[in-house]
């Protein structure tokens, strides 16, 4: 193996540089040269790379976002633009690749090492819905941004005496909402696959103005069929009746941005580090993701295979903790 190629895909996520920065440190330090590739695999399939010196991933630690691009592409979900970006690696000299990001982005990776070519995936996603890590890169920063929103919202909630709803990203998985109702004491949470019905829920909120309660928060999770916007236009319609009205906060991708967390950057450096060794030791075709307090290899073919399901026994958590 002489040289590797990195790339950032998908949704951006807090602690993607830390982990270019590992990916290329460790590399070089391994008798390898290392392509930063640009805008995920928009730019494989172009053959926009460049090799990047240890200098080069200096001072990009601590910033969000990547500083190689990302971007959502077409083309590599066709055999006809994986093809080409083969042809541009190999061309190119280029041994294998390394991707950071999330649950499509690994999708990408998948058919690469079917393809034939050597492919590791780095768990990266705010989502936390990938299969083969118990958190993924930037998990931890999204929730203390969420957290600090949602913090800021209780305080006002409670001088006014006012509910207020707050949607939070996670797509279908819902990790994130149920999380960020745990550690910011929610009234409520609601998430994709569970049932919800308005009424009941606003019925859980005055019940908790009448526990005493001076206001009621409630976490919804994006992908929810009852998002911000249904039970909004719900609750309006309803509001005389029910007897009162949520004020609603969406959060949307302010929770991408901000400094990755400690939490982040080390778990970053760590999954970098390692996707170059098991690279060094010949293991493609993996995710290197973090279960328990290990950082783990699983096939990417389970990865692609297996959904990630939430812990039931947090749901219980938050219901208890909102008496
Ligand atoms: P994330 O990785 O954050 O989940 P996306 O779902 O947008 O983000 O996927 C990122 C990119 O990964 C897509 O733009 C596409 O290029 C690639 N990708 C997604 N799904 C597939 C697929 N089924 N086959 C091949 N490539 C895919």
């Amino acid at each position: 193996m002489r040289r590797i190629a990195v790339l950032t895909s998908g949704g951006d996520a807090p602690g993607m540089n830390a982990a270019i920065r590992a990916v290329v440190r460790s590399g070089i330090d391994n008798g390898l040269e290392v392509f930063g590739v640009r805008n995920g695999y928009a730019g494989l399939i172009a053959g926009d790379w460049k090799a990047l010196s240890r200098r080069d991933v200096g001072g990009i630690m601590q910033c969000g976002g990547t500083t190689l691009g990302s971007a959502r592409c077409l083309e590599f979900k066709t055999d006809k633009g994986r093809q080409k970006a083969i042809r541009q690696l190999r061309q190119a000299g280029v041994n294998a690749l390394v991707v950071i990001g999330g649950n499509g982005s690994q999708t990408g990776s998948h058919a690469l090492h079917q393809l034939g070519f050597p492919v590791m995936g780095l768990a990266s996603t705010i989502d936390n819905d990938l299969f083969g890590s118990d958190i993924s890169i930037g998990v931890d920063t999204a929730m203390n941004v969420a957290l600090e929103s949602i913090d800021r919202l209780r305080n006002t909630a409670s001088s006014h005496h006012r509910a207020f709803l707050v949607e939070v990203m996670g797509r279908e998985c819902g990790y994130l909402a149920l999380m960020a109702a745990i550690a910011g004491g929610a009234e409520a949470v609601v998430l994709p696959n569970s049932e919800t019905d308005p009424d009941q829920l606003a019925a859980e909120l005055i019940n908790s103005y009448e526990r005493g309660k001076s206001h009621a928060m409630v976490i919804v999770a994006e992908g929810s069929h009852y998002n911000a916007a249904r039970l909004m236009q719900h609750f309006q319609k309803h509001h005389e009746r029910l007897g009162f009205q949520l004020r609603v906060t969406i959060l949307g991708h302010v929770q991408r941005g901000g400094n990755p967390s400690a939490f982040d950057r080390i778990l970053a450096t760590e999954l970098g580090a390692t996707a170059v060794q098991a690279l060094m030791l010949n293991q493609p075709g993996h995710l290197v993701g973090r279960l328990g307090h290990e950082i783990a290899l699983t096939p990417l073919e389970d990865v692609v295979s297996n959904t990630k399901q939430l812990d039931p026994k947090l749901l219980d958590l938050a219901q208890l903790m909102a008496k």
